[in-house]
């Protein structure tokens, strides 16, 4: 047992809590946030000094850190029945109106929900189902993932073997049989005199390509975000979906939309899926599905998927997977409210009525000598830090430029996320156009310091 105690909040964070996800230099050189409570789109700290969050949370606090509706809900549920019955034929009566209201509002006619405490969570089920599917159909070999470099898929074994990220070679990750392909990023990976079209043209041949080296009768399914969130905000090159859906279809490879992040509103639509017109087969859903008032994940099977699993189910009479809590009443409680605050109390317009400002505030600091590009989608949005604006040459040193902007950024009060050489704004739904001015005053001084 640990005998002496340290004094501050900092010290007692540093002692007792191994950081993940946490740039270590920095939090020893700056000691660690210790957050006590949250008004609107501010955070504030245990010295009271006051943060507006600009990355509202992790991409999910879209209505604020105190809405009292969500408050009142969350209350009401766990003093009417906060216990659950998730499996073995019993469910609480806000799942069965959850699983209604999800159907209702995705892009599916109809369709079938499960549920999860995470996106990560939710993702690995959607793998087990595709796995449990193919090999129910008689094509037990159908098991490798097609996702892209730089998606993010999330942190368990299976979710991060998805993840297109080198950090996690730290783990002896991806497993056999993740594949990743090229990041649909023209600004950065277009050719010299590639057209958009000619570089979107190539990223579905190569999709073909693979399909046709790996087999297609080996591959079980292709993940995709609508717009990569923490590989750095990066809305797919015009035209992908349109390109890529029917070489999937051609070869019966599912398209799965992880929309985690553009779910329920980020890109200015329900989903991402609408924003850039197609339907996948299933969609991955999180974040702001509770409007990160609970932790709580959903995979949202269209027909065709609704249709076989619940045959592939039936034959062996039942789908061997769930969470101890899956389909929390409560969290299905806040789900439906979050829902009824993002799509009917105004919180959507005001997404489509924000973007604008949005768009006018980034275009205005990629102006910057040292920005190379702003790119995003409805509310959320990255600048790309460059040490060249010509040649696009990143910056190099030990703690990288988006850490230093980041940095700056919380001495003006302000947070914003780190991501590669980026930074990353993906403000709350409920922000005014006073916040927006706030958020982008302080970055542009944030930046004029670094740089
Ligand atoms: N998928 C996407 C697109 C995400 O952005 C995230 C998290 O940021 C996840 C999955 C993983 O979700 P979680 O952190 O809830 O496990």
């Amino acid at each position: 047992m640990n005998t002496q105690t340290p004094q501050s909040w900092e010290a007692r964070a540093d002692a007792h809590s191994f950081y993940g996800f946490t740039d270590l230099p920095t939090v020893a050189d700056r000691g660690t946030i210790v957050l006590t409570h949250g008004k609107g789109p501010y955070v504030y700290d245990v010295h009271g000094r006051e943060y507006l969050d600009g990355n509202s949370g992790l991409w999910n606090m879209v209505a604020g850190f105190d809405h009292k509706g969500l408050t009142e809900a969350a209350k009401a549920q766990y003093d009417k029945f906060p216990g659950y019955h998730a499996f073995f034929g019993r469910m609480s009566d806000q799942t069965v109106m959850l699983s209604e209201k999800l159907i209702e509002v995705s892009p599916f006619n109809r369709g079938k929900v499960f549920y999860t405490n995470s996106g990560s969570e939710a993702n690995d089920t959607m793998v087990k189902m595709l796995w449990f599917l193919w090999a129910s159909e008689g094509q037990p070999q159908r098991r490798k993932i097609l996702t892209r470099e730089n998606g993010y898929h999330g942190v368990t074994v299976v979710s991060a073997s998805m993840t297109g990220k080198p950090y996690n070679s730290v783990f002896g990750l991806p497993l056999d049989g993740f594949i990743h392909l090229s990041c649909p990023h023209y600004w950065r990976f277009g050719k010299e005199g590639e057209s958009e079209a000619q570089f979107t043209k190539r990223m579905a041949k190569e999709l073909e390509d693979t399909i046709k080296k790996e087999g297609p009768e080996t591959i079980a399914g292709f993940f995709a975000e609508p717009v990569m969130g923490a590989g750095g905000v990066i809305p797919p090159s015009k035209g992908y979906f349109q390109a890529i859906q029917p070489i999937l279809k051609r070869y019966n490879i599912p398209l799965i939309a992880d929309e985690v992040i553009t779910g329920f509103g980020r890109t200015g639509e329900t989903w991402g899926c609408e924003t850039y017109d197609f339907v996948p087969d299933a969609i991955i859903s999180s974040k702001n599905l509770t409007a990160g008032f609970f932790p709580m994940g959903a995979v949202l099977l269209g027909p065709d998927l609704t249709d076989r699993l619940q045959k592939a189910a039936e034959e062996i009479e039942e789908f061997p997977h769930g969470f101890t809590a899956s389909g929390h009443p409560v969290g299905c409680a806040i789900a439906l409210k979050a829902i009824d605050v993002v799509l009917n109390e105004g919180l959507l317009d005001n997404v489509r009525k924000l973007t604008p400002l949005f768009e006018e505030g980034m275009a205005r600091l990629a102006e910057k000598k040292n920005i190379g590009e702003w790119r995003g989608k409805g509310l959320m949005g990255a600048l790309e830090a460059v040490k060249d604006k010509d040649t696009k040459t990143p910056f190099d040193g030990s703690l990288s430029v988006s850490e230093r902007i980041a940095n700056a950024c919380t001495d003006h009060g302000l947070i914003c996320r780190p991501l590669g050489q980026a930074v990353v704004l993906c403000p709350a739904f409920i922000m005014t156009p006073a916040h927006m001015d706030e958020m982008f005053s302080k970055l542009d001084s944030a930046l004029d310091k670094v740089f």
